[in-house]
């Protein structure tokens, strides 16, 4: 198969995913990104719009192998920011015009939590009368939990499946009937189900991940029909089962960090060629890797930003990988240098709007 070839074609199968996916020359990748821009502009607009994202909380119940604030990991402070600190926070994002926040955290079940989430969800909505659309990120939980979330007013929903592939997932994560790759699964029919938006993704550049399994990955968002994809790069964490490993087998040196960058820039442009009129964000995660990532991500495709807009206080504590960008910056410097990172990539910020992806208004009809 030439490039050409696979980049002609409307509809790509496996074989040609995984052939785009593995491109490594230069000049190839530099085609390949092209051709995803090109994509973009033409299905959803050289637009970035942007989620704040506001981490509220890093206690979590969950134990995944990979992640720096598992609950196993007793290095990390655990925060749970002031309900009115959260609130302050949407309300600067809607006042500077970021069209959406993201509510991200830990993972909790308990009443208590599901409560709190739908009582801030019920709070953000009245800003500006319903100005800023919601999304939530706050993995697995009941589907009485989602529904409640749902009817408070959150619209968007994003839950990684992490891996398309059930014995990659069972190998990153504990095998103590906690961390189900189907219950997984199931979670995002059910949001699907209540009229969410549904986003997903997977990490990128995982130990024992092949090419097929990424390709795999864009075949699962299309099976389950998602609306956005959020999705970057493997990053290590040196306090985690899985960052250690990685670190003894000598596969985290600069050469081994760029391939993930490059993969996780691909994995973007494939998807965007494969899926067409989705939302793709561009990953804090690039960013760890590379100082342009995030530019990188939007020329190779992507149109969603989220920028950091955790207090400064609680940067620090929220790292699920190391080397995680902009601990050290406030919102308002976020905001400055994210605008020039988005005008160098020749897009425009989608400032006060949603920017709902044309996938989801168009399968919701
Ligand atoms: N607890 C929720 C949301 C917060 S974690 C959940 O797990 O869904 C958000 C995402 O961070 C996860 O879905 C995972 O894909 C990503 N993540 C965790 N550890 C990571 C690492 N070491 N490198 C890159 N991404 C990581
Ligand atoms: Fe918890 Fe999410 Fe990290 Fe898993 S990935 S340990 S659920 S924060």
């Amino acid at each position: 198969m030439t490039l050409d070839e696979a980049l002609s074609k409307t509809v790509l199968d496996k074989d040609d995913l995984v052939f785009l996916l593995g491109l490594t020359d230069p000049r190839d990748v530099q085609r390949l990104h092209d051709a995803a821009y090109a994509a973009k502009c033409r299905h959803v607009g050289n637009v970035a719009y942007y989620r704040g994202l506001i981490e509220f909380s890093n206690i979590c119940v969950k134990n995944c192998l990979y992640c720096g604030i598992r609950r196993g990991n007793e290095n990390v402070r655990r925060f749970d920011t002031p309900r009115e600190d959260i609130l302050a926070m949407a309300r600067w994002c809607h006042e500077q015009g970021y069209g959406s926040v993201t509510l991200q955290s830990g993972e909790r079940t308990d009443a208590a939590f599901a409560e709190h989430v739908e009582g801030l969800v019920r709070d953000i909505k009245k800003i500006g009368g319903g100005g800023l659309g919601i999304t939530l990120c706050a993995g697995e939980q009941s589907e009485e939990t989602y529904r409640r979330w749902f009817a408070a007013g959150a619209h968007r929903y994003l839950l990684r499946i992490e891996t398309s592939r059930p014995e990659l997932y069972a190998a990153l994560h504990p095998g103590d009937g906690m961390h189900v790759w189907k219950n997984r699964y199931n979670c995002l029919r059910v949001l699907g189900k209540i009229g969410y938006q549904v986003g997903t993704g997977v990490m990128i550049g995982l130990p024992g991940q092949t090419l097929g399994d990424l390709a795999d990955d864009i075949l699962f968002f299309q099976t389950i029909d998602a609306a956005m994809i959020g999705m970057g790069p493997y990053v290590v964490h040196k306090d985690t089962p899985v960052g250690q490993a990685v670190l003894a087998s000598g596969e985290n040196s600069d050469e081994c960090r760029q391939k993930r960058l490059l993969l996780g820039l691909n994995m973007i442009a494939v998807t965007r060629l494969a899926l067409k009129d989705v939302n793709i964000a561009a990953t804090t995660a690039l960013q760890a890797l590379h100082p342009e990532g995030r530019e990188l991500g939007l020329k190779a495709g992507a149109n969603i930003l989220m920028p950091i807009v955790t207090l400064p206080r609680f940067r620090r504590d929220y790292q699920l990988y190391e080397g995680k960008p902009c601990i050290n910056e406030s919102s308002e410097d976020c905001r400055n240098c994210l605008e020039r990172r988005v005008r160098s990539a020749g897009d425009s910020v989608g400032w006060g709007r949603w920017g709902d992806s044309p996938h989801f208004a168009r399968c919701s009809q």
